[in-house]
């Protein structure tokens, strides 16, 4: 196989970032945009040892299940991956991948769960707008290269009313965005937070300096849309990450306030918290199923954020435990034990792995341990320290199912059967899926 090859191949699989994948000349070819069961043409645009990539050039044969996409930018942006196909077909996918993952890393026998699906269209409450020397809006596939948008349809409109309104003011104003490759310009990214109602607007900048600042506020009150509140994030490093440690505030307030069910939510521009709300609650409910009774019970909630698992789920505990690494996220956690009226509650700022130890000697063993790690999982450390305080039951929730997988299958070496996982669409649209585990301790 060579670079520029036209190939027809039949698409068997599909990948965890979305690409549809089939053989050419005993290679696996992964195939952006592109669906289960179909038929393509492709020119092959890279080829590597054990893969080749493929740029679709014409779908032969249909799936009965692609349909028009409906965003503009589908074909450019990297942030979804099936607007071309039936929200069915790509709830089919995303069950499938977490299949393959829990089967093929994980090793392990679970009830896979139907997904729980969501809406498609303007469900996030979060918005991370990248601005360059180009424009603003979206990142490319697979690329630093930023492409200027109007809209993005995942997105809820306040949000993009306020991206819209930055690129005038930069515009009539001429500040520039943040160049990548010299480090220079002004605005990096424009970060905003809806709910309760109200969106908590976050301009990120290279330095404190944005000129003709007293415009760009008013520009952003100016849209009409209920504000929390604009601040502004320095960030002055070379790199990926969007947010920088400090916060100034430009207007109103710097934190916010969301519901979830009857609890209450203080946050902060810095602290984690879930993107898409009704999925949200979709997701907690899982986990208070999950936890089952934990009336007197002790129950730790490991990589709290700003306490909304644990709050939301084990509000009947007796002890709530919460570890967070964010010092911000914990300030929260316990503002927000006390808005829920949540007593016998401790939140500690750490790594989890570092302080179970502590935990332990100072409120006992738990009942259950719920776990949310970020993408990459949890570190072994912690999971042979819950392993240990051996507790009945452990509520695993997970963004990537790989690593998730990679997981269960310690804790099974640890004595710990992974029972059921549910999948939950917190992410329509892209290739994205959380999966909550319900895992018990087995009784030699
Ligand atoms: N359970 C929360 C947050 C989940 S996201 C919620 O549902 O909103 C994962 C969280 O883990 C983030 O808040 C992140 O800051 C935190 N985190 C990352 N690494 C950590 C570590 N080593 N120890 C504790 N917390 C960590």
């Amino acid at each position: 196989m060579q670079k520029n090859d036209i190939a027809e191949i039949i698409i068997n699989g599909m990948t965890d970032d979305g690409s549809g994948v089939g053989r050419y000349e005993n290679l696996a070819v992964f195939v952006p945009y592109a669906l289960l069961n179909e038929k393509v043409r492709v020119q092959i645009i890279k080829v590597k040892k054990s893969y080749a990539i493929g740029k679709l050039l014409e779908v032969i044969t249909p799936s009965e299940k692609r349909s028009k996409s409906d965003c503009e930018y589908f074909y450019q942006c990297g942030g979804c991956a099936y607007r071309n196909a039936d929200y069915e077909e790509e709830l089919s996918y995303k069950w499938a991948d977490v299949r393959d993952c829990i089967e093929r890393i994980g090793k392990i026998e679970a009830d896979i769960l139907p997904v729980l699906g969501g809406e498609r269209c303007h469900y996030r409450n979060k918005a991370q707008f990248p601005v360059g020397v180009s424009g603003a809006g979206l990142y490319a596939r697979h690329s630093h290269r930023i492409i200027d948008t109007q809209n993005c349809i995942i997105q809820n409109e306040d949000s993009v009313k306020i991206l819209r309104a930055v690129k005038e003011f930069m515009q009539e104003e001429k500040v520039e965005g943040y160049n990548e490759e010299t480090h220079s310009g002004y605005i990096r990214n424009v970060y905003t937070r809806s709910g309760g109602g109200k969106t908590l607007v976050c301009i990120v900048t290279l330095t404190e300096d944005i000129p003709k600042k007293e415009k760009l506020i008013e520009k952003i009150k100016n849209t009409g849309v209920p504000l929390w509140g604009i601040v502004q994030n320095i960030n002055s490093k070379r790199t990926n990450v969007v947010l920088g440690g400090q916060l100034k505030t430009l207007y109103g307030q710097d934190f916010m306030y969301d519901s979830i069910g009857d609890f209450k939510f203080k946050i902060s521009p810095l602290s984690f918290y879930q993107v898409n709300p009704k999925q949200t609650k979709v997701l907690y409910d899982t986990v208070k199923k999950f936890l089952g009774d934990i009336k007197d019970k002790t129950v730790w909630d490991l990589y709290c954020g700003i306490g909304t698992i644990g709050q939301y789920s084990a509000s009947e505990a007796k002890n709530l435990v919460g570890v967070e690494i964010i010092p911000e996220a914990v300030e929260n956690a316990k503002e927000n034990a006390k808005l829920n009226k949540i007593k016998n509650s401790k939140y500690y700022v750490g790594a989890a792995e570092k302080l179970t130890d502590k935990l332990i000697k100072e409120g006992g063993k738990p009942y259950a341990v719920i776990l949310d790690p970020p993408r990459k999982g949890c570190d072994k450390i912690l999971l042979d320290t819950v392993a240990k305080v051996a507790p009945e039951k452990i509520v695993y929730v997970s963004c990537k199912a790989s690593t998730l997988a990679r997981d269960l299958s310690y804790l099974k070496e640890k004595g710990y059967e992974t029972e059921v996982i549910q999948p939950v669409d917190m992410f329509p649209g892209t290739p994205h899926i959380e999966c909550v585990a319900r895992l018990y301790r087995k009784v030699n």
